[in-house]
């Protein structure tokens, strides 16, 4: 057993708990994945930020995790955005998958262990449907199988929802092969012109409440340790995830704990394309390093509505240019197996408290910087790289940090330029001196001058 305690909020018992592990070997996660159609926008980039540092946590924790996190590659958005490119489905969700792997990479998250794609699963979803219908939980009607949601009792108890919420919640269209307005589709016909796959019903694709249910089965078990998303999934799609595997598999309780991270509002307002607020992760990028995005973002508790704004940003950055500036000054300092600080990773043990593992991160670059002795310096750099590693933060070579761009003909000019300014101020010529240095500023590059030399930043 592990010394430290972590807790987490879990949605289900709307209480803070003690994680348990149902296997202490094997910790088991499963995360809702992208729809693949288009680019990510910083909306979908949190969970990925939080449930990555969530993971990075308990396999400090744990010896073995596994994370699964899936692929919606069929959906009616999808279709639509085929038909109006041109371009044949599988193209669009293969170019979209890739690109959201690219910007999350960037933001420094890890690719979960197991990625299942909800095309390579009809199977699973159609044995799924068929066991529910066998079971008295499903019914099929006119090439549909629809969930009977009065035969779950527990149904809603998830979400907390009373009948009436639950069919607004629902968005129902008029469906005259529904028994109960309530009822949600497992299973749906298509026409010729969309994806199919044969089954006990006719030509037809899964909903997308079956996908998640059938792929986490398959990879973590009927039972798992933790399920999560965004806020917005917990009714209808995780109240329905959650009717479909605890009926399927009897005497199963599905996921033991629930995390859902808060919804994102830019400057102050919900983000939407007509407002023109749509804020995409790819687009950031041209902007801002990754690390920023991530750190911005950690900057807020996840469970906590986050107001994304490029003040934040600005602050995410100034403060990565702080926590560099400190490795920039001790090139030869090289710790060994310093262990993680209880007070970042106390912070991040209840209940992901990133904004508080951060302010502890800030004591740690403090520490660094007013160490003097050798001993001490080692001992402080080792603190702030090993709890730089739990945040997911400086992963970067500090020198590239600050330099970025420069290709090596330019970087080789300006350690040259500091060199021709080093022998002007030996030789007591500070006009030399002055000239180079305000030459460079108006260039965008900033001279920084420590014990050990001096580097140089873009600013
Ligand atoms: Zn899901």
């Amino acid at each position: 057993m592990t010394k430290t305690t972590l807790r987490i909020y879990d949605t289900l018992t709307r209480e803070k708990q003690v994680f348990e592990p149902i296997d202490p070997n094997n910790v088991r996660l499963y995360v809702c994945g992208p729809t693949v159609y288009d680019y990510a926008h910083v909306g979908n980039a949190r969970p990925v930020v939080v449930f990555d540092t969530l993971v990075r946590v308990l396999r400090h924790l744990y010896p073995h995790v596994t994370y699964v996190r899936n692929v919606t590659d069929v959906d009616d958005k999808i279709n639509e955005r085929a038909r109006q490119s041109g371009e044949p489905i599988s193209e669009v969700t293969k170019r979209t998958h890739q690109a959201y792997l690219d910007d999350m990479g960037a933001l420094n998250a890890a690719k979960p262990d197991i990625e299942p794609r909800a095309t390579d699963h009809i199977p699973e979803m159609i044995a799924m449907c068929e066991s529910l219908i066998e079971q008295g939980f499903a019914y099929a009607a006119e090439g549909h199988v629809l969930f009977s949601v009065d035969k779950y009792e527990d149904y809603g108890k998830f979400s907390r929802r009373d009948r009436k919420e639950m069919i607004a919640g629902a968005r129902v269209e008029v469906a005259p092969y529904k028994k109960d307005p309530a009822d949600f589709v497992l299973w749906k016909p298509s026409d010729d012109d969309t994806p199919g796959w044969e089954s006990p019903w006719g030509r037809g694709r899964p909903g997308w409440h079956i996908e998640c249910s059938a792929m986490s089965t398959r990879y973590l078990g009927e039972n798992f340790d933790i399920h999560g998303g965004g806020q917005d999934l917990v009714f209808p799609h995780h109240e329905n995830e959650i009717a479909q595997s605890c009926c399927a598999n009897q005497g199963s309780s599905y996921a033991k704990y629930w995390m859902h991270n808060g919804h994102l509002m830019v400057e102050g307002e919900k983000m939407s394309k007509s407002l023109g607020n749509f804020v995409t992760v790819h687009d950031l990028l041209e902007n801002w390093p990754g690390e920023a995005i991530r750190l911005a973002m950690l900057g807020t508790h996840y469970h906590q509505p986050i107001n994304w704004t490029e003040d934040n940003l600005r602050q995410a950055k100034e403060a990565l240019d702080r926590f560099y500036t400190a490795l920039r000054q001790t090139p030869d300092v090289r710790p060994e197996n310093v262990p993680v600080p209880a007070s970042v990773l106390n912070a991040l043990c209840d209940d992901l408290n990133t904004p508080l593992a951060i302010a502890e991160f800030h004591e740690l670059v403090t520490e660094l910087n007013k160490a003097t002795k050798k001993y001490d310096k080692a001992e402080a750099k080792g603190r702030v790289l090993a709890a730089a590693e739990l945040l997911g933060i400086l992963e970067n070579d500090p020198e590239d940090w600050f330099t970025g761009s420069a290709d090596e003909d330019e970087a080789a000019e300006i350690d040259d330029l500091i060199a021709q300014r080093a022998e002007a101020k030996k030789n007591r010529d500070f006009a030399t001196a002055d000239k180079i240095r305000n030459d460079l500023i108006a260039r965008g590059i900033l001279l920084e001058d420590f014990k050990e030399g001096t580097s140089w930043k873009r600013v």
